[in-house]
């Protein structure tokens, strides 16, 4: 069984856990580095990426979670994709810096703050993934290395993956579409399937 560590600071972290859950791993609630100990994995929830960069580095995170995505996989989601980002807009504190990627905060303006749509996902089979966005990030551009994996209509960079490291600026813990987090769990799981 899978242990996923749920980085639980601010934000949304408790539907990421039901979902772990419900998907036969086991979450646990990541506050301080001891308890990244033993994880096969670490989901950077929804939120405020101010404030959950301002707490990761209050608690002496910041290292701690570097060294363990040196080892093991590490997906955000919206706030998370910022706090993964090397560099994000409009946000004067230090991210975690784990993927080659610039990503624009609250990038959709006041007129679009939330919206669902359907995206195709590489690197996910069947039909396109649903996706719920909240005053979400774009990622604007991703570095050498960097696989981008959804895009919206307007080509508009909404997912990406580098190594095992993955962004998503939707939040699929707020659907019943649990295939990213199966995604995640098989990046997690160490079987080869995805380099
Ligand atoms: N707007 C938030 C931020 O910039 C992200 C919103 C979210 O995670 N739903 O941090």
């Amino acid at each position: 069984m899978l242990t996923i560590g749920v980085l639980a600071l601010q934000g949304d972290f408790a539907e990421h856990e039901a979902i772990l859950e419900r998907l036969g791993a086991r979450p646990r609630q990541v506050r301080l580095p001891a308890d990244l100990i033993g994880l096969d994995g670490l989901i950077i929830p929804g939120g405020e990426s101010t404030t959950i960069t301002r707490l990761m580095a209050m608690y002496g995170l910041l290292q701690p979670i570097r060294d363990f995505a040196a080892l093991r996989p590490v997906w955000g989601t919206c706030a998370g994709a910022i706090v993964m980002a090397k560099h994000a807009t409009d946000l004067d504190r230090e991210t975690l810096q784990l993927m080659d990627i610039d990503v624009e905060r609250n990038a959709f303006g006041r007129q679009l703050d939330s919206f669902e749509t359907d995206l195709p996902f590489q690197e996910i089979h069947g039909k396109p993934v649903h996706a719920i966005f909240i005053r979400a990030p774009l990622i604007r551009s991703v570095g050498e290395g960097v696989v981008v994996l959804a895009k919206l209509d307007s080509d508009e960079i909404v997912a990406a993956r580098q190594g095992r490291m993955l962004a998503t600026s939707f939040h699929p813990e707020l659907t019943d579409d649990d295939r990213v987090h199966r995604y995640f769990l098989s990046l997690a799981d160490g079987n080869g399937a995805v380099k």
